[in-house]
């Protein structure tokens, strides 16, 4: 029914001729049901840890899951994890269990696991285990937790978001009570680590399904961004400018924090990289300057935020307003400029520092120059060669730069 790589069979029969029993589980489980190769092959079984270790003695192992009951084993350079079957229990902080145990039995193992879509297990020759019926709440399209959603949630909050985020990457509907725990326990989510808030986050915003279930679970949202308000109207068209934007994290960050006058604040309490904050923020900032012939402006936005950032800062502008067409004449101007190498940043100047300092320039001054000429060839005032801009810049010194 699933079909399974060589790597994986190696490791369930050196499971079984050490005689432990061993399933494929959770994620690949799922995602093989839905006709998608799974990203990674995760593996439990009834054997300890320190019994996955023995087993697979002679092969690369990664054990920095150890403690946690998941052994890697790393063939042809790729890690495949391996956990033990556990029960957790206590959860008093929300976040982790007080108590870890093994158990032999892998019904229980499945217990733990969030959302019976998650709670399956798959073997080649006893076929699928599914207590939950994750098989068909996946063919429905539900999103369902194992056991009570309210206590589920309760002991670990995050499953709150991985749930939006399931249903946003795979478009399911969260089944009644699920969707009721979930708004119930958004508060529960400020006892949660930013970084894991922020793992989770990122990969939510991504989906196709993100305005869906934005614009259904706002009011989670708005726990993670309470400069977006409470308005749920707000939220709504916020929903909608999401679904319209391409599914780039920086664009889809812009959109939600684009009227919000505390965007820096949420960027720096989400402990995003600074890459990715940095990127929002120049998104937020660049304003065009309408009074600006396209060509020019399409030339400044590209010196300033490199070609890859203009092209997102395109699609977030012009999704806030769905002016399609002037999303499109930006693009296409955008393309243009960079099919015809035409200038828009100064390493493309057909004159150098080095030359400049020959006709006498150094310092500040020269950096100065450096930005006269580019804007001259960016206006078309000046020919982008290296004699013209050679003129151009003793000019710029006649004129009383220098
Ligand atoms: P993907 O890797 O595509 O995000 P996944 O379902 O594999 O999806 P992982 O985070 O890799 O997600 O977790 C693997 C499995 O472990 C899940 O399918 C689920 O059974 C279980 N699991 C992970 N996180 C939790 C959690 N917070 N609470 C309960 N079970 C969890
Ligand atoms: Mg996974």
């Amino acid at each position: 029914m699933i079909e399974i790589p060589a790597e994986v069979r190696y490791l369930l029969d050196r499971l079984e001729k050490s005689g432990y029993e061993g399933y494929l589980v959770g994620g690949c489980v799922r995602d093989a049901l839905l006709g998608i190769v799974p990203k990674d092959w995760d593996l439990c079984t009834c054997a300890l840890p320190e019994e996955i270790v023995a087993c697979f003695f002679d092969e690369k192992q990664s054990l920095s899951g150890f403690r946690h009951g998941t052994v890697g084993v790393i063939l042809n350079k790729q890690l495949y994890e391996i956990t033990s079957y556990r029960t957790e229990s206590g959860y008093s902080d929300g976040r982790h269990p007080d108590t870890v145990a093994f158990v032999r039995d892998l019904t229980q193992d499945l217990a733990r696991r969030d959302f019976t879509v998650n709670a399956m297990a798959y073997h080649p020759k006893k076929g699928l285990v599914d207590p939950w019926n994750g098989r068909k709440d996946l063919a429905e399209g539900v999103l369902r937790c194992v056991g009570d959603p309210t206590l589920r949630f309760q002991e670990d909050f995050l499953r709150i978001l991985r749930g939006l985020r399931f249903a946003a990457t795979y478009g399911l509907q969260l089944e009644e009570e699920t969707a009721q725990a979930a708004i119930a326990c958004r508060e529960g989510l400020r006892q949660i680590s930013a970084e894991r808030i922020q793992a989770e986050l990122v990969r939510l915003l991504t989906e196709r399904g993100t305005g869906r279930v934005i614009a259904s679970f706002w009011p989670v949202f708005a726990v993670l961004l309470p400069e977006c308000g409470e308005d749920e109207r707000r939220w709504k068209a916020l929903s909608a400018r999401i679904d319209r934007a391409s599914n780039e994290v920086s664009v889809r960050l812009a959109v939600l924090l684009s009227d919000s006058d505390e965007a820096e604040a949420a960027l720096s309490r989400l402990r995003l990289s600074n890459k990715l904050s940095d990127e929002v923020k120049a998104l937020l900032r660049w304003k065009e300057d309408l009074s600006m012939p396209l060509s020019v402006s399409v030339k400044y936005l590209l010196r300033d935020l490199g070609v890859s950032l203009a092209r997102f800062w395109i699609d977030y502008r012009f999704t806030l307003e769905n002016r399609e067409n002037l999303r499109r004449s930006r693009i296409k101007e955008l393309e243009r400029v960079l099919s015809q190498k035409e200038c828009f940043c100064a390493e493309q100047l057909a004159i150098g520092g080095r030359e400049l300092k020959t006709l006498g320039l150094s310092g500040p001054r020269l950096g100065e120059c450096l930005v006269y000429l580019l804007d001259q060839v960016i206006w078309g005032k000046t020919e982008n060669a290296p004699a013209a801009l050679r003129d151009e810049a003793y000019r710029w010194m006649e004129n009383g730069n220098c």
